[in-house]
């Protein structure tokens, strides 16, 4: 059963001339049957807006408005994506919005009505700069509700990864101190055109209304960030420079100052980073 009545996604390729752009990281999705599942999802879509980047030729944007989400904003940097767009929002009246822009600078909160969902499957280029980005606002809870997003495999990966293992890091502290991570969904370089070199995987991220535990979150990145950078330091060493008795701040957070970053979860690294705050 087709999920709307536009025309199938090859189609608007070959009428718009929208052949894939490796710079753009333009991989896209041509099946709307797997894109309805990937906008299902992201949950009950009905009474929210949702923030799409990069919709392309629009294979998850029909995806998200066909499963009823009561507004999408999607901003798109590539031009020749716009007129297949505009396609879409004509037969959704009222309930697509298109900005051509650069994600990294388009400001999309004057456009969006809370509640607020990001749905995307990202520009592999942008793609952790953006999640960073959600990750760290100034004040939490977020603007959104959550992010159910492509990614790298690998990069999947490491926002869901637990002590102990190799993908985890800075990705999967930020993301798991304020809200639940999992991957929701695989897909095979094949799903895509063109098919990219490595697997995918749709991670659905839901903001908690508070930290996991309490820390600042400057102090937090910062000793996180420190803490990773040489992770298969000692953490006295990778942490030296910090704060002058980092070992006892150690000791006191449950950490002996002979461990490396890979192997302290969260709760300790909240508890060092409220000693270092002190
Ligand atoms: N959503 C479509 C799909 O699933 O088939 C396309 C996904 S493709 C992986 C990434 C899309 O992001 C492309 O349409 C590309 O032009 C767009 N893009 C790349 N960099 C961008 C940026 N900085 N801001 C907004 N869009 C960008």
């Amino acid at each position: 059963m087709p999920i709307d009545p536009l025309p199938p996604l090859r189609a608007v390729i070959a009428d718009h001339g929208l052949s894939a752009r490796k710079s753009l990281g333009q991989n896209f999705l041509l099946d709307l049957n797997l894109t309805a599942r990937i906008a299902r999802s992201a949950g009950d879509l009905t009474q929210c807006d949702v923030l799409e980047i990069g919709p392309g030729p629009g294979g998850l944007t029909r995806g998200l408005l066909a499963e009823g989400a009561r507004h999408v904003l999607a901003i798109e940097k590539d031009a020749r994506c716009l007129p297949a767009l505009a396609e879409i929002a004509a037969a959704y009246p009222g309930r697509l919005t298109v900005i051509e822009g650069d994600a990294l600078e388009v400001n999309p909160l004057a456009h969006l009505t809370p509640p607020i969902r990001i749905a995307a499957n990202l520009p592999y280029n942008v793609g952790t700069e953006l999640l960073v980005r959600w990750l760290t606002p100034p004040e939490w809870p977020p603007f959104w509700q959550s992010l159910t997003l492509m990614f790298q495999r690998e990069v999947a990966e490491r926002i869901v990864a637990t002590p102990g293992s190799k993908a985890y890091g800075r990705l999967a502290l930020l993301a798991q101190w304020r809200c639940d991570a999992r991957i929701v969904m695989s897909l095979p370089p094949q799903a895509f055109t063109p098919p990219p070199k490595v697997s995918s995987a749709v991670v659905h991220l839901s903001a908690l209304p508070a930290p996991r535990f309490a820390a600042d979150a400057k102090t937090l990145e910062r000793l996180v960030a420190k803490a990773f950078n040489q992770r298969r330091k000692m953490l006295r060493a990778a942490l030296k420079g910090l704060t002058p008795d980092i070992e006892d701040k150690l000791v006191a957070a449950g950490i002996a100052p002979t461990d490396r970053a890979e192997t302290v979860d969260l709760e300790r690294f909240c508890a060092l980073a409220r000693l270092i705050e002190k």
